[in-house]
């Protein structure tokens, strides 16, 4: 299914901000609209996720921005929250796997979030890359083939 994927984020970030409240920036980078060959309803989730823990694990604005590389769209779901350290950023994919169950955390969360992305990134065959510096913020970016219409 070809999807226009900046109505897709449209779509999704409207969504999201009525039912948290928080302010997202949407950026596009290309001035023309971008498409990939995905499933809608997956990618949407996928992006729902990545939204909740830019949520949970900061307090101001989060970005979203859409561009391509090359022959590869990118969407980058970016916040200046508490960050991941290096050491566990291999191990947060994981099921159950929580960073730092000990500091007190406001957020609830089961540690399942980020094993299902992977799980539906495999299934619809998007890449997802995490950078994240401890204390500065995360950024998740989700990259597919870019169809030229
Ligand atoms: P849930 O299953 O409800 O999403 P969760 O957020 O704990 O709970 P994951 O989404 O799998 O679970 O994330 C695993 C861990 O990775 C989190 O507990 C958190 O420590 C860390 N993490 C994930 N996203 C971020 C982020 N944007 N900023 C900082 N830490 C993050």
């Amino acid at each position: 299914n070809q999807l226009n994927i900046s109505n897709l984020i449209n779509q999704t970030v409207k969504a999201f901000k009525n039912a948290y409240h928080r302010e997202i920036d949407f950026v596009e980078v290309n001035d023309t609209p971008l498409f990939i060959e995905t499933d809608e309803k997956k990618l949407k989730q996928l992006l729902f996720i990545f939204l909740d823990n830019a949520r949970k694990y900061s307090d101001e604005t989060i970005s979203v921005e859409l561009g391509k590389d090359n022959d590869e769209v990118y969407i980058k779901i970016i916040d200046t929250g508490i960050g991941i350290h290096e050491c566990d950023l291999p191990k947060v994919f994981d099921r159950f796997y929580r960073v730092d169950k000990a500091r007190s955390r406001k957020q609830g969360g089961s540690g399942l979030g980020l094993a299902l992305a992977k799980e539906i990134a495999d299934a619809i065959g998007v890449r997802i890359n995490l950078d994240s510096v401890l204390g500065a913020g995360t950024t998740v970016t989700i990259l597919n083939k870019n169809i030229e219409k």
